[in-house]
């Protein structure tokens, strides 16, 4: 977001012309208010830790992409050891086990014909990279409660969630909490490898049992503290889409022979110029209504020219070639184009028989497989380089709904449960078991209750995964919450 600064400079340009009437468009885009009750006393005054998280951390629950490494044991006993830890929700709730590891948990309403909240999470983690177990301050399944946090695989990727959900179902039921609504928990076990196991098994239960959900949360945004620059509030980054994966092979067939009669153009040569073609000439940027919102949100926090820049329809080409001008924020507004493989012959003194490139995309929602694909071959613009996407790609999310009720009850909770706190619409780079649940509503919405600030924000995948304790059993109200104010109609 440090490119609004830039495009101050540019603005202030423009002021000296036709500011008047972009004066007054900006001075409509208001802070943002919000009237929320303060949060339910009974459930703003309750004892809350963080103990169970850390005992579920030491569950190496682990997904490793090659299915004949996987141990299952761990996963077993995760799911026994869940039995003792939540006793109320094993006696109140019905708990399936799906497709052997998934879990579903169901809490009947009063009102079956109420369409059910759905709220999900993964209870597996990926594995810790080799090599790098030593740079942990707390080792990654220790569970270690240590300097105000709780330490280990799983504390934000998403063990935060599968245990912030149960605890505050538990929180609800001793407080003799009985639902009209509908409230199923749901929990996959191979998230971070697809999920089609998991949560796509899940989802074809809930689908054939209930047809549809009132709304789905799952994982996504945090609540993050001095991460939008600019902006001294939190702000509650609520994902309501996710871009989706596309890998591509572009290959060239070469003559081969001996590299001392090389071609004009080898394969490979032929291979690089495509490559840098594709760097050369990315996908058209564009402003989706889920970035359009999001920079509302933060303009309307924001100095007067970034209320400015974003309050003009006339300037959002400026705005989108600002974003562009950094990786950080070029991805929000087009589809990312990453070379990232590329080979030749197997020798030095060998030319290629065949040379192979893999690019990367990150589909932009608007965006599709086929137009991915139809641009790559244009871009190139040359028949000797094949084609193709690797395995069985998906189309970007749908952009959920942002301005229904239900995301208005989402939103309302954020409110009440944090401080100060802005919550905006986001568009979430990375890939979510949402996409298996995409039949059952409209609005899916992936957000965490947990807190983010810069040095945490390494830890998903990476060293040194960790959360607050505190604000960890704070995220236990948050859900307890969420499950009561969702009871609306
Ligand atoms: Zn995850």
């Amino acid at each position: 977001m440090r490119a609004f600064f830039r495009i101050f400079v540019v603005i202030l340009a423009l002021l000296a012309g036709a500011g008047s009437v972009f004066s007054w468009r900006a001075l409509q885009l208001k802070p943002r208010t919000f009237a929320a009750p303060p949060p339910d006393a009974a459930l703003s005054g309750a004892a809350t830790s963080a103990t169970h998280l850390a005992e579920a951390i030491r569950f190496a629950t682990v997904s490793t992409q090659d299915t004949a490494a996987w141990d299952p044991a761990p996963f077993v006993a995760f799911r026994e050891w869940l039995v003792t830890a939540f006793p109320r929700v094993h006696s109140a709730l019905t708990r399936e086990v799906v497709n052997e590891h998934a879990l579903l948990y169901t809490w009947k309403g009063s009102d079956t014909t109420l369409a059910p909240l759905l709220l999900t999470g993964h209870y597996d983690v990926v594995p810790v990279e080799p090599g790098t177990e030593a740079m942990w301050t707390h080792p990654p399944f220790s569970g270690d409660s240590a300097d105000g946090h709780i330490w280990g695989r799983g504390a934000l990727d998403d063990k935060v969630s599968v245990i912030g959900i149960l605890e505050g179902a538990e929180l609800l039921l001793s407080q003799a909490f009985i639902p009209q609504r509908t409230i199923l928990l749901a929990f996959g076990h191979d998230e971070e490898v697809g999920g089609q196991r998991g949560a796509g098994h899940l989802a074809e239960v809930i689908r054939q049992r209930y047809g549809r959900v009132q709304m789905l949360v799952d994982e996504g945004g945090f609540v993050t503290r001095g991460i939008v620059p600019g902006i001294a509030r939190p702000v509650a980054i609520i994902s309501v889409a996710e871009k989706s994966s596309l890998t591509v092979e572009l290959s060239v067939t070469g003559a081969g022979g001996h590299s001392s009669v090389p071609p004009e153009h080898s394969a490979l040569g032929i291979l690089g110029r495509a490559l840098y073609r594709l760097e050369d000439t990315q996908m058209p940027a564009r402003m989706t209504p889920v970035m359009s919102e999001f920079l509302r949100n933060i303009a309307s926090e924001g100095a007067f020219v970034m209320k400015m820049a974003v309050a003009n329809p006339m300037l959002e080409r400026l705005v989108i070639g600002q974003l562009v001008a950094q990786p950080q924020t070029a991805s929000s507004v087009r589809t990312s184009t990453a070379v990232t493989m590329a080979s030749g012959s197997p020798k030095e003194n060998v030319l290629p028989i065949r040379a192979v490139g893999i690019v990367n995309f990150r589909i932009l929602p608007g965006d599709s497989v086929q137009g991915v694909l139809e641009h790559v071959r244009r871009v190139v613009n040359d028949t000797s380089v094949h084609v193709r996407a690797l395995g069985s790609p998906r189309e970007p999310s749908p952009i959920a709904d942002f301005r229904s009720p239900e995301f208005a009850i989402l939103e309302r909770t954020i409110v009440q449960m944090y401080d100060g706190v802005l919550p905006t619409p986001n568009l979430l780079s990375a890939a979510t078991d949402t996409r298996h649940y995409e039949s059952l509503t409209r609005n899916v919405y992936r957000f965490v209750p947990a807190v983010i600030t810069q040095p945490l924000l390494s830890g998903a995948h990476g060293t040194n995964e960790r959360i607050g304790s505190t604000d960890f059993a704070h995220g236990i109200r948050f859900w307890a919450q969420l499950m009561k104010n969702a009871q609306d109609r």
